[in-house]
């Protein structure tokens, strides 16, 4: 039998493949700037084991070009460059990348930071362009090659006049349509922000000609416009410095740049990690509360990138939900990204990475409550009920971490004080750990049912948040003590005497009782006499587990 090859639709192939994989057009700059970088990376690489190269960093750069009249936008490079045979064989190939030849040919262990690998990035430049014109001349080659295609038509390839090694790519940008417009691909704002964004951190200089405003010579308030070379990318992350090297302005900067938040981020945690997974993160606990915060409408996650080349604005996997309010980003080689790299397969790495980074948020917010108890009060304030809410949520899998970051007002220290500080200073006589649900903490203080409890010399915690007490519930215990509410049954401390003493009391009364519930028309179960009250007449108390604060909210809940 003959196997047979599969024929493919080339054009419509491209043609879906360009308008699939990408949700978003702008990236065809980061994918034709990312090819450039790679294309420097050989020479340098080559240049290691080559003793006839030499690699001085001041000659090798990206430069991006654009015209308005010609409507034409070039990105060109002093990279490796290609030959007649490379351009048929990558960008006449669909899905072929010298790149990944490359890095396998090379072997090299070390600074592997070569991006390309699917073979499908240089074609993103159809979403934008009408026609694309790769001008190329290999290293070590004399002559030049054209490469010229309108994407769906095929291509052709004739030799051209280019002096230089290197590349350029000359896109034709689309002539704007109804519904879109194609016109900032040449505005050089537009360029400097989708380079900033993406490609801030390329290793090499990506250099545009910028328009600036300079005082004229000798005449400080009149001004000119004069073009002018920049470099648009800070190419070295500041996550790739040395920590020692920085300072908390430079991260404060960073965190304004990124526009992580408008406040000041309270903690910065900086990590470096070399092990079975590799990768480098910025995180920021912010102080305050972003005004969407607790509604629907806030997401959260990290920027993830790869390689120091962005994949995902906002990767919500790397966070739980009770840590959403933590800013930052995350940059690892190691991920396994597929063809739209926006879409990262689910794999192993980044929830080793997520597990990671959870840990590392947990005991920095610890160490925070030990060494920074003002930071942590303000940080508490914001984004405590987050916690709680993540002690309820799943079953209380997540209780191991919050517990330990749980604060609560304290009937004692009149102020807030977590579970460890509750325990530490408890009596030894002391059973549980007692808590009451109220409004406000003055509404607390004045519970019939705290009294008692206090009297004893006993600390109680007020529970002034709905989720409060629910937390609890799913917590159980800390440190093996049990919670316990004031208006429980059993405080675990009851006088001896009094059984005897409430049973007779109860019956001489029994007609005043009886009489009681009766005006209170089914409002409550039984009146009975209490040992409990100290100062207040009365008092009302609940059977069962349901506490009245908790009833309240349940009561509100919708069906
Ligand atoms: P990838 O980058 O994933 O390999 P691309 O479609 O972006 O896929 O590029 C295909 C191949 O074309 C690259 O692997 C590389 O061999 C070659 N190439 C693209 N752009 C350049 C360039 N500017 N200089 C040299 N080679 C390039
Ligand atoms: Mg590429």
């Amino acid at each position: 039998m003959e196997t047979k090859q599969f024929k493919a639709e080339s054009k419509r192939l491209l043609d879906m493949m360009i308008h699939s994989i990408y949700s978003n057009r702008e990236i065809f700059l980061r994918e034709l700037i990312s090819n450039a970088s790679d294309a420097i990376d050989k020479i340098y690489y080559k240049a290691l084991t080559d003793d006839s190269l030499s690699f001085d960093k001041e000659s090798y750069y990206i430069k991006i070009e654009a015209d308005k009249d010609s409507r034409t936008l070039t990105i060109s490079d002093t990279g490796i460059g290609m030959t007649k045979e490379d351009l048929e064989n990558n960008l006449g190939t669909i899905a072929k990348s010298g790149s990944l030849a490359f890095k396998k040919e090379t072997e090299l262990k070390d600074g592997y930071d070569i991006i390309g690998q699917f073979g499908v990035g240089f074609y993103a430049a159809f979403m934008v362009a009408d026609e694309v014109t790769v001008m190329s001349k290999a290293l070590g080659s004399d002559e030049a090659y054209k490469w010229q295609s309108t994407g769906a038509d095929g291509y052709t390839i004739e030799p051209c006049e280019k002096e230089t090694i290197g590349t350029e790519i000359t896109l034709k940008i689309k002539e704007n349509t109804e519904d879109e417009s194609y016109d900032e691909y040449l505005e050089e704002y537009r360029l400097k922000a989708i380079i900033k964004k993406y490609s801030d951190f390329i290793r090499y200089p990506i250099k545009m000609n910028v328009t600036v405003q300079k005082p004229k010579e000798n005449k400080e308030d009149e001004f000119e416009e004069i073009t002018e070379e920049q470099t648009i990318n800070s190419m070295v992350p500041i996550w790739k410095k040395n920590k020692k090297e920085l300072t908390d302005e430079d991260y404060e900067n960073f965190y304004k740049e990124k526009r992580y938040g408008f406040d000041k981020p309270l903690k910065h945690i900086h990590i470096n990690v070399d092990g079975a997974v590799r990768y480098n993160a910025i995180l920021f606990i912010p102080e305050n509360m972003p005004f969407d915060y607790y509604t629907k409408e806030y997401e959260k996650g990290l920027e993830l990138y790869s390689n120091g080349v962005l994949i995902m604005e906002k990767c919500a996997d790397l966070l739980p939900d009770y840590f959403s309010f933590v800013k930052g980003m995350v940059d690892s080689e190691d991920l396994s990204l597929n063809i739209s790299r926006e879409m990262l397969q689910q794999d192993r790495q980044l929830k080793l990475i997520a597990k990671n980074i959870n840990k590392k948020i947990a005991s920095q917010l610890k160490s925070l409550i030990k060494d920074d108890r003002e930071k942590y009060d303000a940080f508490y304030k914001s984004f405590g009920r987050q916690l709680k809410y993540g002690v309820y949520s799943e079953f209380g899998t997540h209780k191991d971490v919050l517990q330990d970051l749980l604060m609560f007002y304290s009937s004692m220290e009149k102020k807030m004080v977590t579970l460890k500080e509750y325990v530490s200073r408890m009596p030894e006589d002391q059973k549980y750990i007692y808590y009451a649900a109220g409004e406000s903490n003055e509404r607390i203080e004045k519970l019939p049912q705290t009294e008692v409890v206090a009297d004893k010399g006993y600390e109680i915690l007020y529970f002034t948040d709905d989720v409060d007490e629910f937390a609890i519930r799913m917590l159980q215990k800390y440190d093996e003590k049990e919670f316990r509410s004031v208006s429980s049954s059993d405080l675990g401390f009851e006088a001896e005497e009094s059984e005897k003493d409430t049973e007779a009391e109860s019956k001489e009364n029994k007609d005043l009782f009886d009489y009681m519930k009766d005006v209170l028309q089914g409002k409550v179960k039984s009146v009975k006499v209490s040992k409990r009250l100290k100062s207040h007449p009365v008092c009302l108390s609940t059977e069962g587990e349901v506490s009245i604060e908790m009833e309240k909210v349940l009561n509100q809940m919708p069906d």
